[in-house]
């Protein structure tokens, strides 16, 4: 926050690189959808266009109000493709990004980065340093062969960089999917490395509306993990090892798994608590309006036939109402809904967006889920459940990959192992790095259980 009360990054007030990030967006894509559609070439890569936007107007951009500036994209043609590849279309892609405001995020990372979520759910901004931005570029052929060979991935997925250049200041962002439904309030946020070396939420983070916890602050509240189903936990687990390998043949590090945990059943509980008039019974009717009728009465938040469900089979029950708006989010997150009926018919699907299609889970059980619980579950999660017995979503992909180990964090890590055992400091190299990592979800934070509807799953009560 800068003299004049305004919020700004490397002296730019944030509203203003909004503005400029969308109009530099819509410039490009249009360009981009300009130019004939044709294979990818090596050269494609390294290639960086640069536009100018002067404030009064030039050859080929608007006037606008903000101070004059240069807007620079990163491989069009390469991430243009990679959009295809995850069915983005460009309407779409514009509509997201430019339609409406973007909404600023609170980041709990040191970094210093700020992030902005597109208003439709679809897409994080996130501003990186130079040599993050360098080092993506160097990644992206890389990238582009294990995409191609592997769309089901938990890696994030780009969609664009950019570069915002205005006086002597740069400002360079990605364009990636966003793991985590805003549709929904998430019952907690984890971001987990496998290390235990300040790994816990700071006093400020905690006080925030939706913190994001770390691994201490897992292992306080779920001690002995989060139960999936064999199949899925064997998906989950064989898709985290190839994506592992990948980043430790980058010699990245530091990369987190972002965990978001929907608690259906403690929702259902605080909905209820927020009716004013219902008694038990009585709200376990009102659930039923407009839906189809469910023989599994009130006892369906712990019916067993429930607990293999999939979030994405309930999303087809949203609120008419809302229809076009869920349509649209639906969509961008993988437009699969459309397959994805009651009776869990699959669909062949191209892409891989939601968490369940990324770790390539398809066998999943008939959905019976209760016609309010549909309405307040959202799309694609993962089924789980915690000690209690709860039924949960996850929603989950690995962040932060633009670490390399090589560049910059030899001296880290020989700071930090004079101060603490070198084995839980969270930056080594990267093959012990990936190691912990994958050992970590594997064993403490995600269990496999033969059925998520075993009586002892149920928990103590
Ligand atoms: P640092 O380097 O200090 O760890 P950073 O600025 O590089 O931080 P990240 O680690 O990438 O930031 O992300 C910080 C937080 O932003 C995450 O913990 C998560 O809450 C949120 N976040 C990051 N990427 C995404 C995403 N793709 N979808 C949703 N939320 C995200
Ligand atoms: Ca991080
Ligand atoms: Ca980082």
């Amino acid at each position: 926050v800068d003299d004049e009360g305004q919020v700004t990054y490397k002296k730019r007030p944030t509203n203003e690189i909004m503005r400029a990030i969308q109009l530099g967006i819509q410039n490009s894509v249009g360009n981009e959808a300009q130019k004939p559609s044709r294979d990818l070439l090596t050269q494609d890569f390294g290639v960086c266009e640069i536009v100018d936007f002067p404030r009064e107007g030039g050859k080929l951009t608007m006037a606008h109000t903000m101070s004059s500036f240069t807007f620079k994209t990163y491989a069009p043609l390469a991430f243009r493709h990679f959009r295809k590849l995850y069915n983005i279309d460009i309407s779409q892609f514009l509509a997201s990004i430019c339609g409406e405001e973007l909404e600023e995020l609170s980041n709990p990372g040191a970094s210093g980065s700020i992030f902005y979520r597109t208003a439709d759910d679809n897409f994080i901004i996130k501003t990186v340093q130079h040599k993050e931005a360098k080092y993506l570029q160097r990644l992206l052929l890389q990238y582009y062969l294990t995409l191609t060979q592997n769309p089901r991935t938990l890696l994030p997925k780009f969609y664009g960089l950019y570069c915002y250049q205005c006086g002597s200041k740069n400002i360079r962002f990605v364009v990636m999917n966003n793991l985590l439904p805003s549709t929904i309030r998430l019952t907690e946020k984890y971001d987990l490395k496998g290390s235990t070396y300040k790994r816990q939420a700071s006093n400020a983070e905690r006080a925030k509306s939706s913190p994001t916890f770390k691994d201490l602050d897992f292992k306080a509240l779920h001690e002995t993990g989060l139960s999936l189903e064999a199949d899925i936990y064997t998906s989950l687990i064989e898709c985290i090892s190839r994506d592992c390998l990948v980043l430790e043949s980058f010699r990245i590090m530091d990369y987190s798994l972002l965990l978001g945990i929907y608690n259906l059943d403690q929702t259902l509980r605080e909905r209820e608590r927020q009716r004013p008039t219902s008694s038990v019974g009585a709200a376990a009717t009102v659930g039923f309006a407009g839906g189809a009728p469910s023989t599994s009465g009130a006892g369906a938040a712990t019916s067993a036939s429930a607990l293999t469900a999939s979030a994405a089979a309930a999303s087809a029950s949203f609120d008419e109402s809302d229809g076009n708006q869920q349509q649209q989010r639906r969509a961008g997150r993988g437009g699969s809904v459309e397959g994805l009926q009651r009776g869990w018919s699959l669909k062949k699907i191209s892409v891989f967006n939601t968490p369940i299609e990324s770790i390539n889970a398809e066998n999943t059980a008939p959905i019976d889920l209760h016609s309010d619980e549909m309405d307040i579950t959202p799309v694609g999660g993962i089924p789980a459940r915690n000690a209690k017995g709860e039924r949960l979503f996850l929603y989950m992909g690995i962040i932060d990959i633009l670490q390399n180990y090589r560049l910059f964090k030899k001296m880290e890590h020989a700071m930090k192992s004079i101060i603490t055992d070198g084995d839980t400091v969270s930056v080594h190299n990267p093959r012990f790095y990936s190691e912990r990592f994958q050992l970590y979800l594997k064993n403490d934070v995600f269990k496999k259980v033969e059925s998520l509807d075993e009586p002892h799953m149920l928990g103590p009560n």
